[in-house]
């Protein structure tokens, strides 16, 4: 038989799989709160009855992320992660150290749909989407092994969160639950590669949650030939669909640029961005491309992507070049799972 994963369940969930066990519903609190504590175990869990530990043992996990590597930049503290869950995929996640609190960059899918060109995580294709618990885990994994707290999410790693939407909604709720994390909604942050009708969905259901959207390209033409998702949404239906997004939730919009040396750093794309994006509630975030191997594309300069950023702020276009974690240990999202992949990690 196989066993309940506990880890994806709301606490309220948590209770009703306690009740169906023939135990009282508290007891069902009693392992919600045990496992956002960090318990891994059932036997960690000394206010249960040692019956009921054995029953659980026998039916349930908690976690089923192992960590299989882990990349660290001394300097910052970054820490990339490789995880592999129980069917031998593997996803990565970033932890991060920032002025303001520790983040962590979690993925939503192993592999992805979405075809970027310049994406490590694209070049693999689509393998499955992972469970809440499974995006859950990343967090808890990386918190044992750092002994630090994550106080900040971003749902930015490999896969497009919005292609995987109901089990995003119950990760971000998760991560919300006031007896296990209780992660305000205004911490965490997904990042889309433009899927206009979840975007809707989105700013229903969760509107005090950030929203990413990763731009790159603003002409039709230019941005089908990077993201194939163009193609489905083109870039105005994409703005409008951020716009409604900031007039329902009030919120400032994230637009992401991946700055490709000649392909969308010329001046013609600068003014294209002012022209496009004036008058917006949006930070334009700059990122000089994380070179890719296999694309053949290279990144902008950080003086380019420096003089962009100033064009931009005195066209009153809030933007800013993201600052460099981890560059010693760095690879764009995807690379670590690529290299293990090269160099065929023993699968677990
Ligand atoms: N699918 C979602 C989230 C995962 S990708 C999305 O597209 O937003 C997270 C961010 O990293 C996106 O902005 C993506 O475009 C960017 N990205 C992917 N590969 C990159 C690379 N090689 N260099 C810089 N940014 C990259």
């Amino acid at each position: 038989m196989e066993k309940v994963h506990l880890l994806g369940f709301t606490e309220d969930e948590m209770k009703r799989f306690a009740r169906e066990m023939g135990e009282a519903a508290f007891r069902g609190k009693q392992i919600f709160r045990w496992i956002w504590r960090g318990a891994r175990d059932f036997s960690q869990m000394t206010d249960l009855p040692a019956g009921l530990r054995e029953k659980l043992d026998e039916t349930a996990c908690i976690g089923c992320l192992d960590v299989l590597d882990v990349q660290e930049d001394e300097k910052d503290g970054t820490r990339k992660f490789l995880f592999g869950l129980e069917d031998g995929n593997t996803v990565e996640g970033v932890f991060m150290k920032y002025r303001y609190g520790n983040s962590m960059c979690v993925s939503s899918q192993v592999g992805c749909k979405m075809g970027c060109k310049f994406c490590a995580s694209a070049l693999g294709g689509f393998v499955r989407d992972l469970t809440a618990g499974e995006i859950a885990d990343q967090i808890l994994s990386a918190e044992r092994y750092t002994g630090e707290k994550v106080n900040h999410v971003v749902v930015m790693g490999m896969g497009e969160p919005l292609d995987n939407y109901d089990n995003l909604s119950q990760f971000l709720r998760l991560l919300h639950e006031q007896g296990g994390k209780n992660m305000s909604y205004r911490n965490m942050t997904v990042s889309t590669s433009g899927i206009v009708p979840a975007i809707a969905m989105f700013a229903d259901d969760f509107p005090q949650v950030n929203l990413a959207v990763s731009l790159h390209r603003l002409t039709d033409s230019g941005r089908n030939s990077i993201m194939p998702v163009n193609r489905k949404y083109p870039v105005d239906e994409l703005l409008l669909a951020a716009d409604r997004y900031t007039e329902k939730t009030g919120r400032r919009v994230t637009f992401e640029y991946a700055l490709i040396d000649g392909e969308n750093d010329r001046e013609e794309d600068v003014e294209l961005m002012i022209r496009k994006l004036r008058g917006k509630l949006c930070h334009v975030n700059l990122i000089p491309l994380n070179e890719v191997k296999e694309t053949g594309l290279t990144g902008s300069s950080r003086r380019r992507a420096e003089e962009i950023a100033a064009a931009l702020n005195s066209a009153g276009i809030p933007a800013t070049v993201r600052r460099e974690l981890g560059s010693k240990i760095d690879g764009a999202c995807g690379q670590l799972r690529r290299k293990a992949q090269e160099k065929q990690l023993p699968k677990i």
